[in-house]
Parts: C-alpha cells; sequence; structure tokens
C-alpha cells in the first residue's frame, strides 16, 4: 500500500542565508512527518520564504503566491506560509492577509524557531496566524534540526543582524542588530558537518568582519580568531568560505590568517558597491575608495592567487557620470572574477528612498548594460588565462543527464568536465581544456582515481538540492496548469 505522507515545498528567494533558513524550515517540517515535492499541486503545505532586498524580487513573489490561489480553491486543506525579510517589513503582514485571504500563516525572520508552533497551531486551529517579532532568541533558533540539500556543501551562521545602515539596505530593518553566536557552538557544528562528510564549508553572517563571538573563557572572540580556529581540523580535507565582508571591517590580521591558512580559499567576496567617494558616503559605507584599493592591493600582495568577487549599484540616488566612470575605474582596478550589478532599487524605510536625485530609469539601465559590457570583458580575459592551466577541483555535483561533473575552484570559479558520480565529494586536479567566453570545461588529471572512487560508497545526494529552486517549482506548477487545461479541453469535447 502507497505511504500517505503529508508533502511540503519551499520556494526560496533571494541570498544564501535564506538558503540556509530554508535548511532550517525543511527541518522542521521533516520531523513533523512531511517530505519533500517539488510540485506545489501535490503539497500540503508551501512555504515561501521570502526577499525584501529588491523591488522586483517582491513583484515576482506577490506574483507567485497569485498563482497558488486556484490550486487553495480546490485543495482548502493545503496550507500556504509566507516568511523572510517581506513578511518582516513594517505593515507587510496585513498587506499580505488582505492581498490573499488564502493565505493561512504569516511569519517574520525573528519567528523562525517559532515556526513548528504555529504550524501545529494552524493544523489544529484552522485559523490563520500572522506572528511577526520585533525580538528574536538567538539560542532557540541555534537549536533547531536543519535539513541539509546541497550535497558537499554547508553553511553555518555565525552571526544574524547587520549595525551598519548602508542607507539603501533593508537588512538591518528586517534582520535586527548584530548577536554572534558563541565561538564553541560554531566549532561544534563546523566539526560535526567535518564528521558528516561535508568539505566545503561557509560561514555566514551580514557583515561577517565584525563577528564578536563568546569564546570559552569568555573573552569576545574577533572573526580572525574564529577563522584560526575554524582551520585547525587537520584531520579532514576541506574548505572554507565566509560571506558576507564589509571592506570597512577586513582587517591585515584576517588576510593574514587566510594567507597563511590551509583550508580557507583565497576567493573573497567584497562588495564595493560604487566607486567614486561621493556615493560610498551617500551610502554610508564608512569607507572611501583609498581604503577599499589598500585592502585590495594588501589581498593580492598576501595571496597573489587570490580572486575577489563584488557587489555594485548603479544608479544610486545623486550618481553623476563621473560617478559612475570611478565605478568602471575600481572595476579595472580590481579585476573582479565576478560581479553581481543591480540597478538601485527604492526599499521603504531606508533613508535613500527619501533621497532627492533619483537618477532617471533610462540613465540607470544604460549604466548597468555598460557595467556588465566591461565585467564580461574583464572575467573573459582573466578566464582565457585559464586554458591549460591545472587547478585543484571540489567534485561539487554530477548532472546525470549530461553525464557531467560540476566542480569549484578556490576562488569559486565553476568547472565541468567528465568523470563519475562518485567523484562528487572528492578533491581533484582538473585541467582546463577548454574555454567559451567566461564558462570553462576540463578533464580530470588523475584518471586512475576515477576507478578507485568508482568503488566508493556513494554519499552525497545526486541531485544538489533537495529543495527545489522557486523557478523550477513555478515552472512545474505553470506546465501542470497547462497540461489540466489540455486535459479538460479534450474531456469536453469528447463529452
Ligand atoms: S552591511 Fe550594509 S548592505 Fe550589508 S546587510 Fe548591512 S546594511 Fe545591508
Amino acid at each position: 500500500m502507497e505511504k500517505n505522507t503529508k508533502k511540503y515545498l519551499i520556494l526560496t528567494y533571494g541570498c544564501q542565508m535564506n538558503v540556509h533558513e530554508s535548511e532550517k524550515l525543511a527541518g522542521i517540517l521533516e520531523s513533523n512527518g512531511y517530505e519533500v515535492c517539488t510540485d506545489a499541486t501535490l503539497a500540503d503545505i508551501v512555504v515561501f520564504n521570502t526577499c525584501a532586498i529588491r523591488e522586483n524580487a517582491e513583484e515576482k513573489i506577490f506574483g507567485n503566491i497569485g498563482e497558488l490561489k486556484n490550486i487553495k480553491l480546490a485543495k482548502p486543506d493545503m496550507i500556504i506560509a509566507i516568511g523572510g525579510c517581506m513578511s518582516q517589513q513594517k505593515n507587510y503582514a496585513d498587506e499580505i492577509m488582505q492581498k490573499f485571504p488564502y493565505v493561512d500563516i504569516v511569519f517574520g525572520t525573528h519567528n523562525l524557531a517559532d515556526f513548528e508552533n504555529l504550524l501545529k497551531e494552524r493544523e489544529k486551529s484552522g485559523k490563520k496566524i500572522s506572528r511577526i517579532c520585533e525580538d528574536e532568541t538567538i539560542s532557540l533558533r541555534d537549536q533547531m534540526l536543519i535539513s541539509r540539500t546541497s550535497g558537499v556543501n554547508a553553511w553555518v551562521n555565525i552571526m544574524y543582524g547587520c549595525n551598519n545602515f548602508c542607507t539603501y539596505c533593508i537588512v538591518p530593518y528586517v534582520r535586527g542588530r548584530e548577536i554572534s553566536r558563541p565561538v564553541q557552538d560554531i566549532l561544534k557544528e563546523v566539526e560535526s558537518l567535518l564528521k558528516e562528510g561535508y568539505k566545503q564549508i561557509t560561514l555566514l553572517g551580514q557583515n561577517v568582519n565584525s563577528y564578536s563571538g563568546v569564546d570559552s573563557d569568555g573573552n569576545v572572540s574577533s572573526f580572525a580568531s574564529l577563522l584560526k580556529a575554524v582551520d585547525s581540523f587537520d584531520e579532514y580535507k576541506y574548505r572554507i568560505r565566509f560571506m558576507t565582508s564589509h571592506p570597512k571591517d577586513l582587517s591585515s590580521e584576517v588576510i593574514d590568517i587566510i594567507s597563511k591558512s590551509k583550508h580557507i580559499c583565497h576567493g573573497i567576496h567584497l562588495p564595493v558597491q560604487s566607486g567614486s567617494d561621493n556615493m560610498l558616503k551617500a551610502m554610508n559605507r564608512h569607507y572611501d575608495i583609498n581604503r577599499y584599493k589598500s585592502v585590495v592591493t594588501e589581498i593580492r600582495e598576501k595571496m597573489p592567487d587570490s580572486e575577489l568577487t563584488t557587489d555594485i549599484i548603479v544608479g544610486f540616488p545623486g550618481e553623476t557620470e563621473a560617478d559612475f566612470e570611478k565605478t568602471l575605474a575600481i572595476m579595472r582596478f580590481a579585476r573582479y572574477m565576478q560581479i553581481f550589478g543591480f540597478i538601485y532599487s527604492k526599499r521603504k524605510g531606508t533613508p535613500a528612498e527619501k533621497m532627492e536625485n533619483q537618477v532617471d530609469a533610462k540613465t540607470k539601465k544604460e549604466r548597468l548594460s555598460r557595467l556588465l559590457a566591461l565585467k564580461n570583458e574583464i572575467i573573459n580575459e582573466k578566464t582565457a588565462k585559464m586554458l591549460g592551466q591545472t587547478y585543484e577541483v571540489l567534485v561539487e555535483s554530477y548532472d546525470k543527464e549530461k553525464d557531467v561533473l560540476f566542480g569549484s575552484l578556490d576562488s569559486g570559479k565553476t568547472i565541468s568536465f567528465k568523470g563519475t558520480e562518485n567523484c562528487v565529494g572528492e578533491f581533484l586536479d582538473v585541467k582546463v581544456t577548454e574555454v567559451r567566453k567566461s564558462v570553462i570545461y576540463g578533464e580530470i588529471v588523475q584518471k586512475d582515481k576515477i576507478e578507485t572512487y568508482s568503488k566508493k560508497n556513494f554519499k552525497y545526494p545526486i541531485e544538489v538540492s533537495i529543495l527545489p529552486k522557486e523557478k523550477n517549482a513555478m515552472k512545474i506548477l505553470r506546465e501542470n496548469k497547462r497540461n489540466k487545461k489540455i486535459n479538460d479541453n479534450k474531456k469536453s469535447k469528447e463529452n
């Protein structure tokens, strides 16, 4: 007889922090007897873990919640829950409940650990619940079960919240002030992940450089000391990454420790946001471009093999052509391996929303396309130089259909190559044999190892993520709707 297990679907929007928090939500759902599915029409609960960083993210989420209306009408017992940064914003919970009366639960970022209670309350009473807490109890959140979903990768929160109040950013308002986890809790989690076989651990925080957790002697530890400690599990082969760094707080001590470490990657994400001092001041970033350049120079001097990635906003209020050209100049100076370029979008409740001199949409678009053109030029040039070089690659996933492996270099750059799925989780030397613009392909140098690995017990899920990407889940939903319409039409014609 077929098992009648309740099914859940989580749609995750936004950053790595949200992906990890979805793993915590999945942990709650699985411990309550739910199992994951990819099709909203089969789900007994659909959770939207939302993002508020940009206006278009919100529009997309609202559109996707709207698409669930008919499923909910046909399946009234299905629970729809909306959580994350969008819900935490002032008055948004009421707006969501009004706009989408079929939504059952709205919860904020600080109610994550309470989600199990909200779920039980809804299941028991059948009543709608809206719970947005202004404060959070961090210890509760750290005790949550986690259903890890990303193969060889594991994320570890080292801190929550942000104290920086960049004038364009909603994060401090929805995630609260910085709270650092104690050192021992982090080390315990990292060690147990290594024991379980995870190979790449990313330390997460909005501004990891200002980490200030308490150590076992009761002293406040710096990020540098924490890095040194997580680098010390020498009985394992692993990588440590961290995000996100703030250029004002990335100290020489941290750069020193990374350069001398065994396990910490030399690929560093260092958001610059703008190349103009005027813009950096207006953004409240607390560094000028000379400070940023000196950090880049120090990284390059201490780690010649390092690669930088960055975030850039174009069209911030008051940005002139001269300001924008300074942004292009810093791109040429830092020669980033990846740039996440965004058009400035107003966020309700932030100081920048009310700034005069908002840049018009046409200029913003034109600047973004110039930024992207330069980005591609730089990345393509850098990638071309990789041809023929051999790199140590962590094999992260296997695509069964294409029969190809995907792995990451220390810099974070992805490479694909032939091999068997048993290579997933191994560190292999891979030679770059083909470069197509910024995409690289390679071949395993130690071919004899493939034979060895094919005998090992396969450990990692072939699917890298069991939490379906929001895009895929919505695609499945739309396909199902289309097929249903076709079938209904067919049936009505037959009748
Ligand atoms: S550092 Fe600035 S951009 Fe980053 S989360 Fe904090 S306020 Fe937002």
